[in-house]
């Protein structure tokens, strides 16, 4: 076992995930008892958390303490792992070193220091947590990631936005999106005694948290009792697959197939294909194509000028206007086609081959022979299909071949 066998197969490269999220639970019979955690899919993870499907944690596997409800929960961020370390930050404050370490002791209340001069973990309240929240958006590695705060609980949005009044300067003014959706919450937790009372699943003591985090990658159980209660609100509006962006991702796969990519939309150079990383406009009908790193810096030259300061350190843009569509580009979004098309060519079948069953389904079927073609011969038949033109390369092979190159490193820091 050597470690480069190690490094590669950690560094194997994953689409930006369609959701990741951090997110806080609150026991309904005991406010004052919160827990942090992280998942791809919130409904089935609360379950989980509720024993109504295996794999829970063991901090929420009491029943005294059941049902748990998502109070809050973070989304949008690049990787796993970036949320994993925002977990681990939020669970952490008096550690991390996101958070300015003269910061830290002032800004999350319940501070203690221990005799030998070091923080002390805080005891989880409400009003630490949503500092502790507050804080790590303001920071730069987490607050550029272009993140959404959810608040499916009014009362802890009202916390959340007192703090937001007292607090002056940077993090007053924080670079992230709120959404409340408060009606669902009631709801859900209506929804979620209901479950409880019908015969909760024996909690698993022996999974602790990481072990329970690597479960939940996995297609979970329960999926019968997650259909049952799946409402579109809450947590349970929230899209668990790439279906918001499938247009996006449809229109990429076409750009590329053909070749109609052309001139970078910044610099006027010829794109090759199979040259280097090539993103794409995401707004609809407009097919303007650049060089990675050249829409970055494009990018960033407005955010200098909106902000009338000067060029700052930044790498990573978070939004932008298109030079063509003059539409804005979110910096997380079009990486995500990017990563979809480029690394991700098994979610984009699966993506789109859905598109043209339902396609298929409806009397006037619009991409005829296309869609038959790929229902028939599976993955590949698209590239077959092209009316004897020169086959195109899938794009998952062109990023194997250029794994070395400048803009495969700037994708992996986009990622990160
Ligand atoms: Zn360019
Ligand atoms: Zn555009």
């Amino acid at each position: 076992m050597s470690t480069t066998t190690i490094t590669s197969t950690q560094l194997q490269p994953k689409p930006i995930p369609a959701l990741y999220t951090v997110y806080i639970l609150r026991s309904q019979p005991r406010h004052a008892s919160l827990y942090i955690g992280s998942t791809p899919n919130p409904p089935r993870r609360l379950s989980q958390h509720n024993g109504l499907s295996k794999g829970g944690a063991y901090r929420t596997s009491k029943k005294s303490l059941r049902p748990w409800e998502m109070v809050t929960l973070v989304s949008g961020f690049p990787s796993m792992i970036a949320a994993l370390k925002f977990e681990w930050a939020l669970n952490n404050p008096h550690k991390s070193l996101h958070i300015p370490a003269d910061k830290r002791a002032e800004a999350i209340k319940g501070l203690g220091r221990r005799k030998t001069g070091h923080l002390k973990r805080p005891r989880k309240s409400l009003n630490g947590v949503m500092e502790a929240l507050r804080m790590l958006l303001g920071v730069k590695s987490f607050g550029r990631m272009g993140l959404r705060v959810h608040f499916f609980e009014e009362e802890v949005w009202r916390v959340w936005e007192r703090q937001g009044g007292k607090m002056t300067g940077r993090t007053s003014k924080l670079g992230v999106e709120v959404v409340t959706d408060f009606r669902g919450a009631s709801s859900m937790s209506k929804t979620m005694t209901a479950a409880q009372q019908a015969g909760p699943a024996e909690p698993n003591s022996e999974v602790d948290d990481d072990e329970a985090r690597e479960k939940d990658d996995g297609d979970g159980e329960g999926e019968d009792a997650q259909e049952k209660y799946k409402k579109k609100y809450g947590i349970y509006a929230l899209p668990l697959d790439y279906t918001p962006i499938k247009e996006y991702v449809g229109k990429g796969q076409e750009i590329f197939e053909f070749e109609r990519q052309g001139k970078c939309v910044v610099c006027r150079e010829a794109m090759v294909t199979g040259r280097g990383l090539y993103a794409v406009c995401s707004n609809t009908g407009c097919e303007a194509v650049g060089h990675l790193d050249c829409w970055s810096r494009c990018f960033l030259k407005q955010e200098v000028k909106r902000a009338g300061t000067a060029q700052g350190d930044e790498i990573l843009p978070v939004k932008g206007e298109c030079p063509t569509c003059h539409g804005e580009v979110v910096w997380g979004d079009m990486m995500k086609e990017l990563t979809l098309r480029t690394r991700g060519q098994a979610e984009v079948d699966k993506l789109l081959k859905k598109k043209r069953r339902r396609a298929a389904a409806k009397p006037k079927a619009k991409e005829k022979g296309k869609g038959k073609a790929a229902d028939e011969k599976g993955n590949n038949a698209e590239k077959k299909d092209a009316k004897g033109n020169q086959k195109v390369k899938p794009a998952s092979q062109t990023i194997v071949e250029d794994s070395a190159s400048e803009d495969s490193e700037f994708l992996d820091i986009a990622l990160l």
